[in-house]
């Protein structure tokens, strides 16, 4: 079963707004009879009015109403405003919103900013002008006319188009023949939203988007793949979503799509030692090392464990220290906690949380 998070760790995160807690539990304000999710970007009441909880459903039980700005009932955290803009985006990649058309509907143009670098490590901007170059970039891959490429993206020049393009992808348009990119896309989950990337071989990155800076990501991703990375899906992403589901579910012990991780032979060799740990148990730091037929790497060993770009699908939270603690996850303890208690326990998972 789920261990218990102590109130004053609940406490420190929602203090801190930590979006890695998202999920694991919930908090009501007495004074108000409405509940929140630990990042609840609302006032925060007086500690003595807050009640925690495991789950939505807890404070729900309890006479809570969710809360309107955070909204605590929905998977993913995406406030209404983001998810019609994106919507108008996916229905018309050649729309170009302005900051004037932003605020024509009553939405700041910061706030936007803010929330497409936290969530997507772009601008809103730089998101929308990546959808309306997509389709050059598949013209040109076919071998397409670039004249055509430059009208159909919306753009009246070529110095234009050029210049989107390099800025975008990291490549000029004239260099980009090579017919490979990194489609990514942003998947639910209880844990908070992930980032997932592949390219037509496999899927090649997998995190949870509050793991590190996304910006400076893509474009370790980029280098790596010598590809531009771009927001989309493919054959693979719509698998994986479909897979993730049903881990969460715990309807799925072993991933099926297929994988793409480049990296030094040692590492490679310490990511297929991760691989072959079966669903519902661990190994230590140590384990591993021996496994891999070097003892003395520990140190190594969790480095390597450190930088798997394919969280759950590379199940490095599968690893624990020699003596069963914790150690370290990128995605942040708890949620390695509750990675291990979803493959461990046989009934639902229910994250426990004491209440005061
Ligand atoms: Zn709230």
């Amino acid at each position: 079963m789920n261990s218990m998070i102590p109130t004053t760790e609940m406490e420190q995160a929602y203090l801190e707004r930590d979006g890695s807690y998202d999920g694991l539990f919930f908090l009501g304000v007495r004074t108000t009879g409405i509940f929140c999710r630990p990042t609840c970007p609302a006032r925060k009441p007086l500690p003595k009015h807050v009640e925690y909880f495991p789950t939505a459903r807890a404070a729900l039980v309890a006479g809570y109403r969710p809360c309107k700005r955070c909204r605590p009932l929905e998977v993913d955290d995406q406030p209404p405003w983001a998810a019609d803009l994106l919507t108008e985006v996916e229905r018309d990649p050649l729309s170009r919103i302005t900051d004037g058309d932003l605020r024509a509907r009553g939405i700041d143009p910061g706030t936007v900013r803010r929330h497409f670098l936290r969530r997507y490590g772009m601008t809103f901007q730089a998101f929308t002008r990546a959808r309306r170059l997509s389709g050059a970039l598949n013209q040109i891959r076919e071998g397409g006319a670039l004249d055509t490429a430059v009208f159909e993206s919306g753009y009246d020049s070529h110095s234009g188009f050029r210049d989107a393009f390099a800025r975008t992808f990291g490549t000029p348009p004239g260099r980009y023949r090579k017919g490979e990119c990194v489609a990514v896309s942003w998947l639910r989950s209880p844990l908070g939203p992930l980032v997932a990337g592949a390219t037509a071989e496999g899927i090649c990155l997998l995190e949870f988007t509050d793991r590190r800076m996304l910006g400076a990501e893509f474009a370790a991703v980029r280098k790596l793949f010598d590809a531009p990375v771009v927001p989309g899906s493919n054959t693979h992403l719509e698998s994986l979503e479909v897979e993730l589901a049903s881990y969460f579910a715990r309807s799925l012990r072993a991933f099926s799509v297929p994988l793409v991780y480049p990296g030094t032979a040692f590492q490679r060799r310490v990511w297929e030692q991760l691989l072959a740990i079966p669903y519902g148990e661990t190994r230590s730091y140590e384990q591993i090392a021996c496994a891999i037929g070097e003892p003395r790497a520990v140190r190594a060993v969790g480095r390597a464990n450190g930088l798997n770009r394919l969280a759950i699908l590379i199940p490095c939270h599968r690893v624990l220290t020699k003596d069963g603690k914790l150690g370290g996850y990128g995605g942040g303890l708890r949620r390695k906690q509750y990675l291990l208690d979803l493959e461990r326990s046989g009934g639902p998972v229910v994250p426990k949380a004491s209440n005061p």
